[in-house]
C-alpha cells in the first residue's frame, strides 16, 4: 500500500507550511518571463530538485511564439503637484503586467486611458496583463482615482523587453512504471496568493512528500510554468513523450475558503475524472463539473490533437469570487485550513490512482477458502465485517473489467478498505494486478 498519506495533525501542519511558503512568494513581482519566475522557482527548489528548460524567445511553440522577457525596476505616477501616488514599490499589481517603457507628462484626460480600477470594489487594485499586446497602463483604487486633481502627471515605467527566454521547471519523482501522472501548477502570476501561489506551494509539498513515498506505482512529474504559453511551450517540447501520461491534474487556486471543485478531462470519463469525482464529492463535500475550454491549462492539455486524461483541480474555480485577479487575493483570503484540506484532497486522488487498477481472480472457479489463509476470521454465522465484505466483492468482480475504485463504488464500501482487501488478497495469492 502507499503510505504518503497523514494524519489530520500532520496535514494541519502542512497547511501552515504551505501558508508560510505563499507569504515568502508573495511580494515577488511575476510575470510570464523573467526574474521573478526564476526567483519563485529559487523558493521551490530549497524543497524539491527541479530540472528548468529556458526556451529563447522567438521560438515558434505550435501557434505562438515565445515572448520576449520582460523585467521592471521602478514604475510610478506623480501628481500634478509633484505626490508620488502611485509606486510600484509599494503593490506590484499597479503596474500592467508586461508594460512597455513610459516616460512620460500628460493631462489627466490622457492618463486615465491608461488607469484600469474596479468600480464595484473601490479599495481593490485590479490585475491586468497586456502580454500580447504593447501597451503600458495602471491600475489603482477606484477611490484613488476619483480624488486625482486635474492637470499634468507625469508617468514612469521603467520597464525592458528584450531577447530572454522563457522559463519551464519539472520535478519528476519515479515510480515502478514509466507510466506518469502530470501535475501542473501555473507560476506567471504577480502577488496573488490564490491564484496561484497556493497551487505552486500545494504541488511542491505534494512532490517533497511523494519522493518519500515507500510505495510508488506511477512515475510523477511535476511542471511549473507560465499559464497558457507555459504550457503551449511543454507540449511542443514533449510531443513525442505524451502518450505516457496516464492520468494528470491542473492544480490552481486551491487556498480560498470555498470548497473544492472538481473539472472533468476534456474525455469526461476518464480515470482521474472518476477517480477525483470520488474523492471530491464523498470524502470533501465538494463538487464536479464537466470539461469547457475555458479557465487554466486544462485547455492545452485538453485540446483536441492531445485530448489527454488531464482535469482540473480547485476550491472556488477561477471568476467566480470577487477577489479574483485583484489586490484581495492576498494572504488574508487563502488559509492554512483551505490548503490543508485541499493537500489532503489531492495526496487522497494521487494514492488512489497510485492502488487504482483491474486485478484479476486467480481462483475463479468457485469461491476459494478464505479462512485458512486468514481472510475470513469470522466464527460461524457472525455477519462479515466490511473487510469481509470486501474481500468478497474484490474477488467477484476481478475479471479484469472493473477496477478496484468501480468495485467500491458498486459495493457501496470505501476505496481503503477495498484496496487493502485486494493487497491482501494479492499476499495470499489470490489476485493478480493486471497491467
Ligand atoms: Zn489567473
Amino acid at each position: 500500500m502507499n503510505t504518503a498519506t497523514a494524519s489530520l495533525a500532520e496535514y494541519a501542519e502542512l497547511g501552515r507550511t504551505a501558508y508560510a511558503m505563499i507569504g515568502e512568494m508573495y511580494p515577488i513581482c511575476r510575470s510570464i518571463t523573467g526574474k521573478g519566475v526564476r526567483d519563485t522557482l529559487d523558493i521551490l527548489q530549497r524543497r524539491i530538485p527541479l530540472t528548468r528548460t529556458e526556451i529563447a524567445s522567438g521560438t515558434p511553440v505550435f501557434d505562438w511564439t515565445i515572448p520576449l522577457e520582460w523585467s521592471i525596476s521602478a514604475a510610478y505616477i506623480n501628481d500634478p503637484a509633484g505626490n508620488r501616488i502611485v509606486d510600484f514599490r509599494e503593490h506590484n499589481l499597479h503596474v500592467v503586467n508586461y508594460s512597455v517603457p513610459v516616460r512620460a507628462r500628460m493631462p489627466l484626460g490622457e492618463l486615465r486611458l491608461h488607469l484600469h480600477t474596479l468600480p464595484a470594489h473601490p479599495d481593490w487594485i485590479p490585475y491586468r496583463t497586456t502580454y500580447y499586446r504593447e501597451a503600458w497602463g495602471f491600475c489603482m483604487t477606484q477611490r484613488q482615482c476619483d480624488a486625482l486633481p486635474d492637470g499634468d502627471y507625469e508617468v514612469c515605467i521603467d520597464s525592458r523587453l528584450a531577447p530572454g527566454s522563457l522559463t519551464l521547471a519539472e520535478c519528476v519523482v519515479p515510480g515502478a512504471v514509466a507510466d506518469e501522472v502530470l501535475i501542473y501548477a501555473h507560476d506567471c502570476h504577480p502577488s496573488l496568493c490564490n491564484d496561484n501561489l497556493a497551487a505552486l506551494a500545494l504541488a511542491t509539498l505534494l512532490a517533497q512528500r511523494r519522493a518519500l513515498s515507500t510505495s510508488r506505482h506511477y512515475t510523477w512529474r511535476f511542471v511549473f510554468a507560465p499559464a497558457t504559453i507555459g504550457s503551449i511551450a511543454w507540449l511542443q517540447l514533449n510531443e513525442a513523450r505524451v502518450g505516457l501520461i496516464r492520468h494528470g491534474l491542473v492544480l490552481a487556486s486551491l487556498g480560498d475558503r470555498g470548497a473544492l471543485t472538481y473539472k472533468r478531462s476534456r474525455r469526461g470519463n476518464a480515470e482521474i475524472d472518476r477517480v477525483c469525482d470520488y474523492i471530491v464529492t464523498t470524502r470533501h463535500a465538494g463538487s464536479s463539473e464537466d470539461f469547457s475550454p475555458y479557465g487554466y491549462d486544462e485547455r492545452q492539455f485538453c485540446s483536441p490533437g492531445f485530448n489527454l486524461p488531464v482535469g482540473r483541480l480547485t476550491r472556488t474555480p477561477n471568476g467566480r469570487y470577487a477577489e479574483y485577479h485583484t489586490s484581495a487575493d492576498n494572504l488574508d483570503f487563502v488559509t492554512a485550513h483551505a490548503l490543508s484540506d485541499s493537500l489532503r484532497a489531492c495526496e487522497a486522488a494521487l494514492t488512489l490512482l497510485d492502488t487504482n487498477g483491474r486485478y484479476l481472480n486467480l481462483s475463479p472457479r468457485c469461491e476459494p477458502r478464505l479462512g485458512p489463509r486468514g481472510l475470513f476470521n469470522l466464527v460461524g454465522g457472525h455477519s462479515p465485517g466490511d473487510f469481509e465484505h470486501a474481500v468478497l466483492w474484490v474477488l467477484n468482480q476481478s475479471d479484469g473489467e472493473s477496477d478496484l475504485l468501480a468495485i467500491s463504488q458498486k459495493a457501496r464500501l470505501d476505496y481503503s478498505i477495498v484496496a487493502s482487501a485486494a493487497a491482501a488478497l494479492v499476499n495470499a495469492g489470490l489476485l493478480r494486478r493486471l497491467p
